[in-house]
């Protein structure tokens, strides 16, 4: 008996067609649809497939991610191997990331898309879905969490990201999990820590917004986020977080009144907090109440934010920003025999 795998289809380029009457492609095939195009799944899984939503992903809300979390904790009840979403690209380093966050199981959760729409030469969707579902039955890839499979790498959610507009190979992270070899998932680094939460089902969605600083910005935006009800602010800042000195006394008051954060824009590496001792430099940030995102980019800063709050426990941020193992876990790697 193969092992049981549902996808859950969203939407996105990897579902698009051309659109009659309007002009470019928009996402209307189903996940049937997603699977018929793919035969050679039924070589590896019972596969069903279901649409929660058919949009382009930048319509994709946490309500709509809330309810996929439900819908996934059921299937693992249901004793399934694993799930594979299908979505659009643009938001699936934010996506897969609130998925990993509210994914306490060991069941695979495997996310993926397309570059290219089906009616283009070399749609890359088909071979995507074909990895998604290989990881979804593979018994390495349980208790990672949630997985990004695309273009033949295995992304862990906690570090993924988008970084082109356009070409097949547009997701990165600084370690993957492993690559595809020969229609299987092979596997070479340890995934980041896993934090999991739970969301109280009447929390409110709390305004959370980033702030971006260029040369010579003036620091008018943070008084109106505040005006506008934020309950915290993330800062995306220059290199390894510092921002002129013009922002410090509105951010220093804002960060008496709720959590404001400040990530790197070079979306590469940890927020420092040790090294400068310079005006608006980390030191500076920190000594005024700010907090550093330490491993996570400013998006994704922005969603644990969001659901600590939504937890009623904002301090929890603290909890999933250090991505790395210390020396005390590597204890537990198994040694291979000869
Ligand atoms: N616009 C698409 C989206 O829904 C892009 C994609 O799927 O690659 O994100």
């Amino acid at each position: 008996m193969k092992p049981r795998v549902e996808i859950i289809a969203l939407g996105g380029t990897i579902a698009c067609a051309p659109d009659s009457g309007a002009s470019g492609v928009a996402p209307s095939l189903t996940g049937m649809d997603l699977v018929a195009a793919v035969p050679q799944l039924g070589t590896l899984a019972q596969i069903g497939a279901r649409n929660l939503s058919n949009l382009p992903s930048t319509e994709i809300g946490l309500p709509l991610l809330f309810d996929l979390a439900t819908a996934i904790r059921a299937h693992e009840d249901e004793g399934i191997a694993g799930i594979v979403v299908t979505q659009g690209t643009d938001t699936i380093e934010e996506t897969a990331f609130v998925l990993h966050l509210l994914h306490r199981g060991s069941m695979p959760v495997v996310v993926t898309g397309a570059m290219r729409n089906p009616s283009l030469p070399g749609a890359d969707g088909p071979a995507n879905l074909l990895a998604a579902v290989a990881c979804a039955v593979d018994p390495g890839c349980r208790d990672l969490g949630v997985m990004v499979a695309f273009d033949d790498v295995i992304h862990p959610a906690a570090w993924v990201q988008k970084r082109d507009t356009s070409s097949t190979g547009a997701f990165w992270s600084p370690a993957p999990l492993g690559w595809m070899a020969e229609e299987r998932p092979a596997l070479y680094a340890k995934a980041p820590p896993r934090t999991a939460f739970d969301i109280p089902q009447d929390a409110a969605l709390p305004f959370v917004p980033i702030l971006k600083p260029g040369l010579s910005d003036p620091p008018l935006l943070v008084d109106a986020c505040l005006a506008a009800g934020a309950a915290g602010l993330v800062l995306d800042l220059a290199g390894g977080g510092h921002v002129h000195s013009s922002w410090l006394d509105p951010l220093t008051a804002a960060a008496e009144r709720m959590p404001v954060v400040f990530s790197s824009r070079t979306r590469g590496g940890r927020v420092l907090s040790r090294t400068y001792g310079q005006v608006g430099g980390e030191i500076d940030l920190l000594n005024r109440g700010l907090q550093g995102s330490g491993d996570l980019d400013a998006l994704k800063a922005r969603l644990v934010l969001i659901l600590a709050l939504m937890t009623g426990a904002p301090g929890r941020f603290g909890e999933v920003t250090n991505l790395s193992w210390q020396p005390g876990d590597f204890e537990t790697i198994p040694t291979r025999r000869p």
